[in-house]
């Protein structure tokens, strides 16, 4: 688990599908009745090429099931019914096999009833959802439920996210989305100023997408820690000393940008930088230079947060301390961070509301 977060946490958005509702094991489980029942399979190795071309055909849900059931009309003879009545019947057919809410899912959300933590479900698609959350037993339990086509935006616009935060009645910097979907759910809820965290699922995080999970996990009761009462304890005794000395050491620095936004990183000539990045004058960190910076576009002159960088390989460690950042330029500059060995992460400065 990953935690570059620490503002407390007063409400937890779930996502719907592959978050609490395993949809990869309903549709493996449909798909191989599906094989049997309609395709007229009964040869386990014809059965599991047919699972696996479906499952790759499906492309997690991606797939408008009309295409997917005319590709498997022109494969399977056996297919007599239109795609169209086959599209229809699917959803029925997949919350058929949708397994109950899954252990580790089931003890976060026990252990955030017992404590009182609101928590929600916010999921893109149709009113067709709430049948997969009452077949999960969660409609009377969850504090809101946000559909997409109810409130007229779909994630990853931040507009569902502010919604869904109306709805809970918690500000967004106090509230954390767990979610899947790099871009829907974390790039999504991290644009609407909410912390994130990502349920992995055996997956790396894509290179392509800016923003970066505040906390990694495989499994949800690895977020369990959110209820024991403790968040944020240790983070809050004199953190604010911190930032003030950050901004004393700022005010009275120049700064020296060697690095300006849009620049070629030395070191990795495909990553640019994405803001100014230089350096305080007369500043010393621990490798003996200057204090790394970077300025992002916010007016007010203060620091709001910093990134702690450690690269094995070269015994090195670092800080680099942001200056005028809002949140998702801080989330850029700590993926310009995290080139090759280093890793990075990012210390948010509580107070500040840019969102
Ligand atoms: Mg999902």
């Amino acid at each position: 688990m990953t935690i570059s977060s620490r503002r407390p946490v007063r409400a937890v958005l779930f996502d719907l599908d592959n978050t609490l509702a395993d949809r990869d094991r309903a549709f493996l489980a449909w798909a191989g009745w599906f094989a049997q029942e309609h395709c007229g399979l009964v040869n386990q190795h014809e059965i599991d090429e047919a699972v696996a071309e479906l499952i790759a055909l499906d492309a997690d849900g991606r797939t408008s099931k009309d295409v997917l059931f005319s590709t498997l009309k022109d494969r399977y003879p056996h297919l007599t019914e239109d795609a169209t009545t086959l599209a229809a019947a699917f959803r029925a057919q997949l919350l058929g096999h949708l397994p109950p809410l899954d252990v580790a899912a089931s003890r976060l959300i026990d252990a955030l009833d017992a404590v009182g933590i609101p928590w929600g479900i916010v999921t893109n698609g149709s009113a067709d959802q709430l049948r997969k959350i009452e077949k999960l037993d969660l409609v009377a339990r969850a504090a809101c439920i946000v559909i997409s086509d109810e409130v007229g935006a779909r994630k990853p616009d931040p507009a569902i996210f502010h919604a869904t935060a109306a709805r809970i009645g918690i500000a967004p910097a106090h509230i954390l989305v767990v979610g899947d979907h790099p871009e829907a759910d974390v790039a999504g809820a991290a644009r609407a100023g909410m912390q994130t965290a990502w349920l992995r699922r055996e997956r790396e995080w894509p290179a392509h997408v800016a923003a970066v999970p505040d906390i990694i996990v495989d499994a949800l009761d690895e977020l369990l820690w959110l209820a024991d009462g403790k968040q944020g304890e240790a983070a809050d005794i004199d953190s604010e000393r911190f930032w003030q000395q950050a901004d004393e050491l700022v005010a009275v620095s120049e700064i020296s940008i060697d690095r300006p936004q849009g620049s070629t990183h030395p070191g990795y000539p495909d990553v640019r930088y994405p803001l100014d990045y230089g350096f305080l004058a007369q500043s010393r960190a621990s490798d003996g230079s200057g204090i790394d910076v970077w300025v992002g576009s916010l007016s007010e002159h203060r620091v709001t947060g910093a990134i702690v960088t450690v690269d094995a390989l070269k015994r090195d460690a670092e800080v680099n301390l942001l200056i005028s950042c809002t949140y998702e330029e801080a989330a850029q500059a700590l993926t310009c961070n995290t080139q090759g060995q280093q890793a990075g992460i990012l210390l948010w400065r509580d107070d500040h509301q840019d969102v």
